[in-house]
């Protein structure tokens, strides 16, 4: 059975970025029809992505605080986890938004169309689900069509191999589990099987975890850690070997050399690839770059002017709130506004324990372009709040422009890392020096403040702790 529709926007692909796109161009009066291939709304960040992981690192956050509760004086038992009701307290989270997504979109007046989508050509996307096939004809497009993870050529196809998808249907605790990179997906589903009883090793061959954070923060979060996990940095896994009783894995580490143990699970979470060479574009004009991005514009207008792009389709970093950023310009441009994506930071957080979170510049990107920059650290060991919270292994770090003093960027670790961020993002899109942040008056005591104690501290101004740049007593002769 073929149908065919025309439509005035049409979006491929209902992630953040493509629902959020399909509803801003609905509310700015145009016709919509959002494209999904599978049954439900939301694509990766809802349905096998941030939501489902957060979901599962609550549930990890409370076995660990369980298993602290010693430090405090509190004596409980062993927590016992029943996995199907963890499971469906999860599947539940991702089933109430998924809904409301779904929800919104019909109150929307959104027609949306389940299939998978290929362009045929610059006007026309056929929709195929099955034995049906649905034309779409339409002025604009919004692609949105996501990314993959990346796979390795040596990983056997073996049930026990997973991608982040199978690591968060959460079907069994494997004994040994293997994470294969050292990233914000791997650290995240290692914190959540550490959590429930698993032996965790985590294999990464920068010489850092998560290589795009600055070393000191991440230093941090390992040495918390290092009981919890078998970190090895410089490694790089040559071969993996699928047998009856477990997978055995060769790698090298670039000192100590080869070595090959055995896991009942391997997580592969190397990175993600863009989904833009498998929906036919080349038929509607666009060419992908050598790392599969569709190039845009500020204004995200693919190289052919009625074709936008959003997401992880368009480049790095892949996160849900940039793409549902520029999902938000893509509908405005369509609809005749003069909106652009021109943001100053897009923050990045580990929702991992300690959480890390950066935003604006790190360290390490200052230093590459030569900038003329300086930091300051405040430790949570002085924070009362963290002490309180038995968590004082926290740091928070401004990294400003030592001329001006403008705030450049900065990096939080520790318990909440992830919301105290968004301060700092707010700052830098002000464009807050800082002794602007130094006289914000902070609540006092609250982890935010570490916030304005690293900018006290910065401005010379700093009580808390040792002021390095106080005024040495004048000796009165
Ligand atoms: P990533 O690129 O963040 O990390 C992959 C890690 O694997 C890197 O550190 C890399 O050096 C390492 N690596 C690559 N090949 C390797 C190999 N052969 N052996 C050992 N190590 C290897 O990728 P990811 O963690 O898979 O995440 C994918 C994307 O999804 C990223 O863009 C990430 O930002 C995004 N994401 C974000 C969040 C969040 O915002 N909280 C959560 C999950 C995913």
């Amino acid at each position: 059975m073929t149908i065919t529709i025309e439509t005035d926007v049409l979006v491929l692909g209902s992630g953040p970025g493509g629902y959020s796109a399909a509803f801003r161009a609905a509310d700015l009066g145009l016709d919509v029809t959002m494209v999904e291939r599978y049954p439900t709304l939301g694509g990766v960040c809802l349905n096998i992505g941030c939501i489902p992981s957060k979901a599962l690192l609550h549930v990890a956050s409370v076995l660990t605080e369980v298993d602290t509760a010693g430090n405090l004086g509190i004596s409980l038992g062993a927590p016992k986890v029943d996995l199907t009701r963890v499971r469906s307290y999860k599947d539940q989270v991702v089933a109430k938004l998924v809904q409301g997504v779904g929800g919104m979109a019909k109150s929307r007046g959104i027609r949306t169309v389940q299939g998978e989508g290929h362009f045929s050509d610059a006007h026309l996307l056929q929709v195929v689900q099955g034995d049906k096939q649905t034309n779409i004809r339409f002025r604009y497009a919004i692609i949105s069509a996501g990314s993959r993870p990346v796979s390795l050529p040596f990983i056997p196809d073996d049930p026990r191999v997973w991608s982040s998808t199978q690591a968060l249907q959460l079907n069994t605790v494997p004994k040994r589990l293997l994470v294969l990179g050292g990233g914000i997906i791997g650290l995240e589903m290692a914190t959540v099987y550490q959590a429930l009883g698993s032996q965790v090793s985590i294999v990464e061959f920068a010489d850092q975890l998560i290589p795009a954070a600055d070393k000191d923060l991440v230093g941090i979060y390992q040495r918390y850690n290092q009981q919890r996990f078998d970190i090895r940095l410089n490694t790089k896994v040559t071969r993996v070997e699928a047998r009856e009783d477990a997978l055995h894995v060769t790698a090298t580490e670039t000192k100590s050399g080869e070595w090959t143990e055995s896991f009942d699970a391997i997580l592969v979470a190397v990175g993600r690839r863009p989904n833009g060479d498998c929906i036919g574009v080349e038929s509607a004009g666009i060419q992908v770059d050598d790392q599969g991005f569709i190039p845009v514009d500020r204004q995200q207008r693919t190289a052919v002017p009625h074709i936008f792009a959003i997401g992880d389709v368009v480049g790095n970093p892949m996160l849900a709130h940039k793409a549902s950023h520029e999902g938000h310009v893509a509908a405005e441009v369509i609809a005749g506004h003069n909106a652009a994506f021109n943001p100053l930071t897009i923050p990045s957080i580990a929702y991992t324990d300690p959480e890390i979170a950066w935003t604006g510049l790190t360290e390490k990107e200052a230093k590459l372009k030569g900038l003329n920059y300086a930091t300051a650290s405040f430790p949570w060991s002085a924070s009362g709040r963290a002490l309180g919270a038995d968590r004082s292994e926290g740091k928070t770090k401004l990294i400003y422009d030592s001329g001006k003093g403008t705030l450049l960027g900065g990096g939080i670790v520790g318990k909440n890392a992830g919301e105290l961020i968004g301060e700092l993002s707010l700052a830098i899109e002000f464009s807050a020096d800082i002794e602007d942040i130094a006289l914000t008056v902070h609540a006092h005591p609250t982890l935010h403040e570490t916030v304005g104690l690293a900018a006290e501290l910065a401005n010379g101004t700093v009580t808390d702790i040792l002021n390095p740049k106080a005024i040495k007593k004048k000796v009165v002769a």
